[in-house]
């Protein structure tokens, strides 16, 4: 049959289901792709087209939407012919076109199936990369149509790809209930595997069923006789079991293939859920019911919706398993999720409505929570999934992590380990360098760089979403804060004791212990570490401690309370951690003559010392910390220049150029104020200090079109 054919075919099927206008919406996607895929061919020999109409015939026997069905015909479209989501968005609307890019999404995902032991995690990162739960459905009947045309692939690759459905595809068709593609996924994915025990064992199943026909019919004839006889409603199917499913009983549970297949299964359908309890109680008069093995499923739904009753009788010597349900309920044990999704021919927006009934579906399963109590782990899932609240990425060896949503690539660090965390500097993503800062995607690559004696920064806390990163960050920057503050404190009042001509190792236990129980602090530690936050000036404990050795403070003058704040300056090198930060406004050097102000709770502030921002009354001057730059520091400081020019083509660039040369690094370039004629150019440039800053204005006043350069001191914070 021609493709055209059965295009015509598909169409008179949906017929059953779908107005005109959306059949000819699912004809014209099929003629494009058609178009699309023009002159491909599949492994087969087939004409590439009859896959995406295959598929599409799957889900219209699901009785799904037409966008659904569009996407079926489109689904490879994208990711075969480089036709961008675009212009598939153009010719068929949003809708379809994100159901194309979700399913090609996923397609690209197989691709990188790396750890087979994850299949758990590959199953939910499946379900979250959909956004809508109908890609998951073309994929499903993607991946069940290349199941029953995998014949003519090379045996690695279809190897590769059954294993892949029963790890991945056949779970999440369970999971939403389709049974229906679960087993057939199932059944497909293990005769690939392993053909000689496939046949081995439907052989044997053949035959049984030869030598079990008479027993069979008899059963079926005694049912079908009870019900007419209490007037009860009902069809009788026997069931077959499946060869995935007989496999694994005899592999996992040990039994035999006879002992499995002495089980005579049979299932009756029936109107309502009061005719369920009628039939269980006229088979149970019929044949003796096994202790133990009723189970009622339609009080008790299974987490994935699953509704029926099930019994085992014995009689006519074997062992009978009987199960019993409703049409309606046939319909989601056989479809799960896309029983619900199943098209009605509904006149408000269809889309709307469907998407409710996943919500209906969903809010169903939430209320099952008290009921089931192997649900629990599926609703979880449903909830992450469905909707999902979470990413799945991976580690560069193929390890998958799940993150919540939002999470960076800090948080990632810290979710492989607490020490990758403190130590982080940079990431790449899918191997390209990323921010730290930025949100991760389901299926990126994260690799996190670290270096050794890095330290988290606090910055980090305004966008990490993990507590474990959130509550990591802080515990190192406490205890950093601590060790800092106690450092600084002790230099501050050592500093301050050298004042008042004595040390601290002069000052004795008792007196220290005095001054801690007058200041109402725990330990001198604390006190210290206080000096070191800038909630207590050293030179008012370093009198405390002076004067209470000297019995009543005599002897310690006004003058010497002042050499105690000033005697000798503190060292300042430019690496020092979170208490000493240079100020904003003034922007200060190496080489600037700088003082330090103790900032209540966030210790140093380092100002240059012609700041405006700085007291200029000469007793709040004399509370300012002396300082002095370290001889040897290599680190970079940030300064502001000004710098105004002449309006002439590639004048920017040639100032970066000059800035470069001198070795400096723009951190910012803003054009501040134009004419016509004249520029200003605000330059923030890296430098390591005055000589090296006087080496960049030196060049960039060599530029020609430069007017004017200076150095920007007091812009307000
Ligand atoms: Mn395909």
């Amino acid at each position: 049959m021609s493709a055209e054919a059965t295009v015509e075919v598909l169409a008179s099927e949906l017929s059953t289901y779908l107005d005109t206008n959306r059949i000819n919406q699912v004809r014209r996607a099929y003629y494009y792709a058609e178009q699309a895929h023009e002159g491909q061919m599949r492994k087969s020999g087939d004409r590439y087209i009859t896959h995406p109409l295959a598929v599409a015939h799957i889900l219209a026997s699901l009785k799904l939407d037409h966008q659904s069905l569009m996407a079926a015909m489109l689904h490879d479209v994208i990711e075969d012919t480089g036709i961008p989501k675009d212009a598939l968005a153009e010719q068929f609307g949003e809708d379809v076109a994100e159901l194309v890019d979700g399913v090609s999404k996923l397609t690209q995902i197989e691709f990188r199936t790396r750890a087979e032991a994850q299949a758990e995690n590959f199953q939910k990162m499946t379900l979250a990369m959909a956004r809508d739960i109908r890609v998951i459905l073309v994929k499903l009947a993607d991946r069940l149509h290349n199941m029953r045309t995998l014949g003519p692939m090379p045996y690695e690759k279809r190897k590769r790809i059954a294993n892949e459905t029963l790890d991945i595809y056949a779970p999440i068709a369970n999971r939403l209930g389709m049974h229906s593609i679960c087993t057939e996924l199932e059944d497909l994915g293990f005769s690939s595997l392993y053909p000689m025990r496939s046949k081995y064992i439907s052989k044997a199943v053949a035959k049984l069923r030869g030598s079990h026909r008479e027993i069979i019919d008899e059963i079926r004839g005694k049912l079908q006789e009870k019900l007419e006889e209490r007037g009860l409603p009902g069809r009788i199917q026997g069931r077959e079991k499946h060869l995935n499913s007989i496999y694994n009983k005899m592999k996992f549970k040990h039994k035999s293939f006879h002992e499995i297949m002495d089980v005579y299964a049979f299932r009756i359908i029936t109107d309502t859920e009061d005719d369920c309890y009628r039939i269980l109680g006229a088979v149970h008069s019929l044949y003796k019911p096994l202790p133990g093995r009723f189970k009622d499923y339609i009080a008790m739904p299974k987490a994935n919706g699953y509704q029926s009753l099930h019994t085992t009788l014995f009689g006519m010597h074997v062992n009978i398993e009987i199960q019993i349900r409703t049409e309606e309920m046939e319909q989601i044990a056989n479809n799960g999720i896309a029983a619900h999704w199943m098209y009605k021919n509904e006149p408000s927006d269809v889309s709307a409505v469907n998407q409710n009934r996943v919500d209906q579906w969903v809010k169903g399963l939430m209320e099952m929570r008290e009921r089931a109590d192997d649900s629990l782990e599926f609703i979880e899932h449903v909830k992450v999934d469905l909707f999902p609240d979470e990413i799945y990425v991976f580690t560069p060896k193929g390890r998958i992590m799940e993150l919540p949503r939002g999470a960076t690539p800090v948080d990632f660090a810290y979710a492989i380990h607490t020490d990758i965390g403190n130590a982080c500097v940079a990431c790449r993503i899918n191997r390209n360098l990323g921010s730290l800062s930025q949100t991760l995607q389901s299926g990126q690559t994260v690799e996190i760089i670290t270096a050794p004696g890095a330290r988290p920064n606090p910055a980090w806390l305004s966008f990490v979403t993990t507590g474990k990163a959130r509550s990591s960050i802080r515990h190192v920057l406490k205890n950093q804060r601590r060790a800092e503050s106690l450092e600084l404190g002790r230099t501050l009042l050592k500093r301050s004791l050298k004042g008042f001509g004595t040390k601290l190792s002069d000052v004795n236990e008792a007196q220290i212990q005095h001054v801690v129980r007058h200041n109402q602090v725990e330990s001198f530690e604390d006190l210290i570490s206080d000096i070191g936050l800038g909630n207590r000036m050293a030179y008012l404990v370093a009198r405390q401690l002076v004067s209470d050795q000297s019995e009543s403070g005599k002897g310690v003058t006004k003058q010497t309370e002042l050499s105690g704040q000033e005697h000798g300056s503190m060292t300042i090198r430019g690496t020092e951690g979170l208490l000493v930060k240079f100020a904003k406004c003034c922007k200060p050097i190496p080489g600037d003559p700088v003082v330090g102000v103790m900032d209540s709770g966030k210790g140093l502030v380092i100002h240059s010392d012609t700041c405006p921002r700085l007291p200029d009354d000469s007793e709040s001057r004399a509370n300012l910390t002396q300082l002095k730059w370290a001889k040897d520091i290599d680190g970079e400081f940030s300064v502001e220049l000004r710098v105004e020019l002449e309006r002439q083509r590639g004048v920017i660039a040639e100032l970066a150029n000059a800035v470069a040369m001198a070795d400096g690094n723009i951190e910012r370039i803003n054009v501040e104020e134009q004419n016509a004629r004249l520029g200003v150019v605000s330059l923030v440039v890296h430098v390591q200090g005055r000589r090296h800053l006087a080496r960049v204005m030196r060049r960039v006043r060599n530029i020609k079109a430069v007017t004017h350069i200076n150095r920007v001191r007091n812009r307000g914070s």
